[in-house]
C-alpha cells in the first residue's frame, strides 16, 4: 500500500540494511569530509563543534533553555510529559521569529506561493486516502519481561562469533557509542563462556532485519537476557480522537501527523478562488502530532511539533529534477540566511530502491546536531500521488486547466517540509558559545538579529538620574513600537550586557550623560544626542544618533 513520504520512510525502515540510509539515524562511520565540523569564525568562537560536543553542548543548550525561559518540559509541575515541550517567553519569540522569517521569504516575497491555515483534525477520509491510516507506522518491539518498548530500527544486534562458532548475541540501543558497547559486551561474553579463539568483527544490524530464529536469541537491552523480545510489528503513530458527542466508530478521527494533507484538500479551493497559475505553491505552518515510540534528543523528536510545509505544484511535463534541485538550493540558502552555517548542513539523497513507487526522489537536508547528523528538512518529489488519491476518494476531479498548454492535468508536486522545532534546535546549537570578555567567561547566543528574541536592549547608564532615565525610556518606547526591545536598569552595565548576551540580544544601546548634556560635575554641556551601540559578538562600541541607530538596526535586523 503506497504511503506518503514520511510513512514510506518509516515503512522502509523495516528493510533497510545497517547504515543503509535511514535518514533519521546516527551515522555510524566517522565524519565524512563534507560533514567535517566547520572552522570557528576567525574573531571569536572558542569552542569548535567537536569540542563543544565533548563539552556537552546539548546539555548546555538544554540548561540555558530552561534557565532563561526558552523551552520547558511540558506539564513540569506534574512531573513532565515525555515527548512534549512548552516554549517560554524567549523561546516563543525565537520560534515565532523563525516562522515569520520563513513565511516572509517563502510566501510573501514570492509571487508564486500563497498560504493556507487548515484545521488540525480533517475529515477522517483525508488520512485514509493519503495512506496514513494504514501505513503511517514505525516498527516496534516489546520486551515481555521488562514491559519496555523500543523502536525496532533503533535496536541493534550482532552475533558473537568465536573461532567460527556463534556463541550468542549482543544487543545495543542506537547511540554514538553503540559499536564500542557491542564490542565490549561481546568480549565479556567470550570471557564468561571461556571460549578460546579469535572473536570475529561485530557487525551490527537493526532488529527489523532479524530472522524469526534470531528474535528468540537476541537479548533484550532492558534485561540483557534473550527470549523476551517480540518480533517487530507496525505501530501507527497517529493520535486518535473522537469527534462529536457520540463515541462510535464513525466518530473516529486523528490529529494530523503532518500539515501537508490540509494543503492537498484545499487545492481546489485555492485554484478556484485565487489567481494562481501552475507552477505555484501552497504553504502552511502548523502543529503536527506523532505518537513517537521513543521521543528523544530534546525538541528534535517530540510527539507534538510544528512544521512549515510547501506543496509546489508543477506541470507533469515540467523538468521535475530541476524544480527539485532548485528547491533544495532555496532551502539551503534560507537556512544560511537565518544564521546556520552551510558547513553544518549536508544533503542525503534517498536511494532509489527505498522510494515509494510514486516518488521520483527525496533529498533530506541534514544538520550536524551535537548527537549526530540528522534530518532537518525533507524535500520530496511526489508526482501526482496525493491529489490523485484524494480525487479518487472524494469522487471529484482535482485537476487544473492549463490555459497556455490548453489541457487539463493533475499537477505533480515538490514538497519541502521542515520542522520548526528542529530548526529552533539547529539555530540554538549553532549559536551557543562560551568565550571570554574582559577576563570574564560568558555564555553568548550568537543568534542572527532577524530571529533573536530581543533585537536590542536599552540601558540608561545610571538609574538615579531622571534625565538619563527619561531619555532612555523614550528611546525604548520608540524602538518597541517596531521591534521587541528590552529595558534594563538593574546592576552594573557589564552585568546587564552579559544577561543579554546569554539570550542572544544582538545590540546593547546605552544612554549616558553626554547623550543628554550633563557634564562631569553635573553642569550642563552641549548634548551630543548620541547613543552607544555595543555589538554582542565583537563587543565593539559605536556612537551614533537615534536616526542612525534606526537605520543601523533596520539594516542588521531586516537586511535593508
Ligand atoms: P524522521 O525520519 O526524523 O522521523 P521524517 O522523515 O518522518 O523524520 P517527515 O515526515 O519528512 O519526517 O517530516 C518533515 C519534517 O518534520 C522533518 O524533516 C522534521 O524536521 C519534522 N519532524 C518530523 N517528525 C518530527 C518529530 N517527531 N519531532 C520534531 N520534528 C519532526
Amino acid at each position: 500500500m503506497p504511503v506518503r513520504g514520511a510513512g514510506f520512510r518509516r515503512q522502509a525502515a523495516f528493510s533497510c540494511l545497517f547504515g543503509g540510509g535511514r535518514p533519521g539515524n546516527f551515522r555510524r562511520e566517522p565524519w565524512p569530509a563534507h560533514h567535517a565540523p566547520s572552522p570557528a569564525p576567525a574573531t571569536f568562537p572558542i569552542l569548535t563543534m567537536a569540542e563543544a560536543t565533548s563539552n556537552n553542548l546539548m546539555e548546555n543548550v538544554i540548561n540555558l533553555c530552561k534557565r532563561r525561559g526558552f523551552i520547558f518540559q511540558s506539564s513540569e509541575i506534574y512531573g513532565g510529559y515525555n515527548g512534549f515541550f512548552d516554549y517560554g517567553p524567549l523561546g516563543s519569540e525565537l520560534k515565532k521569529n523563525i516562522k515569520d522569517a520563513w513565511w516572509q521569504d517563502m510566501v510573501r516575497r514570492r509571487d508564486d506561493i500563497v498560504g493556507v491555515d487548515s484545521t488540525i483534525i480533517h475529515h477522517p477520509n483525508t488520512l485514509r486516502a493519503s495512506g496514513h491510516v494504514d501505513n503511517f507506522t514505525d516498527p516496534m518491539v516489546d520486551c515481555k519481561e521488562s514491559k519496555q518498548r523500543f523502536r525496532a530500527d533503533q535496536l541493534f544486534f550482532a552475533p558473537v562469533i568465536v573461532a567460527g562458532e556463534t556463541i550468542g548475541y549482543v544487543s545495543v540501543l542506537e547511540d554514538e557509542a553503540m559499536q564500542a558497547k557491542a564490542e565490549q559486551a561481546a568480549q565479556d561474553m567470550k570471557r564468561k563462556l571461556a571460549k578460546p579463539g579469535d572473536l570475529a568483527p561485530i557487525v551490527l544490524k537493526d532488529y527489523t532485519e532479524a530472522t524469526p530464529e534470531q528474535h528468540a536469541l537476541v537479548p533484550s537491552p532492558a534485561t540483557g537476557k534473550p527470549g523476551s523480545l517480540t518480533p517487530p510489528r507496525a505501530f501507527n503513530m497517529m493520535f486518535e480522537t473522537k469527534v462529536g458527542a457520540l463515541a462510535t466508530d464513525d466518530s473516529i478521527s486523528w490529529l494530523r501527523p503532518e500539515t501537508a494533507q490540509g494543503i492537498f484538500i484545499n487545492f481546489k479551493n485555492v485554484v478556484d478562488t485565487g489567481r494562481v497559475k501552475v507552477p505555484f505553491g501552497i504553504a502552511q505552518i502548523g502543529k503536527a502530532f506523532r505518537n513517537e515510540i521513543n521521543p528523544r534528543n530534546f525538541i528534535f523528536r517530540s510527539r507534538e511539533f510544528e512544521q512549515m510545509e510547501i506543496e509546489y505544484f508543477i506541470s507533469p511535463d515540467a523538468d521535475w529534477a530541476k524544480e527539485h534541485a532548485d528547491w533544495i538550493q532555496s532551502c539551503l540558502d534560507w537556512f544560511v540566511s537565518i544564521g546556520i552555517p552551510r558547513a553544518k548542513l549536508s544533503l542525503y539523497a534517498h536511494p532509489q530502491e527505498k522510494l515509494a513507487f510514486y516518488s521520483k526522489g527525496t533529498t533530506d537536508i541534514m544538520f550536524e546536531y551535537p548527537f549526530g547528523i540528522q534530518e532537518l528538512q525533507g524535500i520530496a518529489a511526489r508526482g501526482d500521488y496525493d491529489l490523485t488519491q484524494h480525487s479518487k476518494a472524494c469522487g471529484k476531479p482535482l485537476e487544473y486547466f492549463d490555459e497556455a498548454a490548453k489541457k487539463k492535468y493533475i499537477p505533480h508536486v515538490i514538497e519541502p517540509s521542515v520542522g520548526v522545532d528542529r530548526t529552533v534546535l539547529a539555530v540554538l546549537c549553532t549559536a551557543y558559545y562560551e568565550d571570554e570578555v574582559e577576563g570574564e567567561r560568558r555564555t553568548v547566543l550568537r543568534l542572527h538579529p532577524r530571529i533573536a528574541p530581543y533585537k536590542a536592549a536599552v540601558f540608561p547608564m545610571v538609574k538615579n538620574n531622571p534625565v538619563v532615565l527619561e531619555r532612555a525610556e523614550k528611546l525604548y518606547r520608540k524602538l518597541k513600537r517596531r521591534w521587541n526591545v528590552f529595558f534594563d536598569t538593574a546592576g552594573a552595565l557589564g552585568r546587564r550586557y552579559r544577561r543579554q548576551d546569554e539570550i542572544g540580544t544582538p545590540f546593547g544601546i546605552t544612554i549616558d550623560f553626554e547623550t543628554v548634556g550633563i557634564g562631569k560635575d553635573g553642569a550642563a554641556i552641549e548634548p551630543d544626542n548620541k547613543v552607544t551601540v555595543r555589538d554582542r559578538d565583537t563587543c565593539q562600541q559605536v556612537r551614533m544618533t537615534e536616526d542612525e541607530l534606526i537605520k543601523y538596526l533596520e539594516a542588521q535586523i531586516e537586511g535593508y
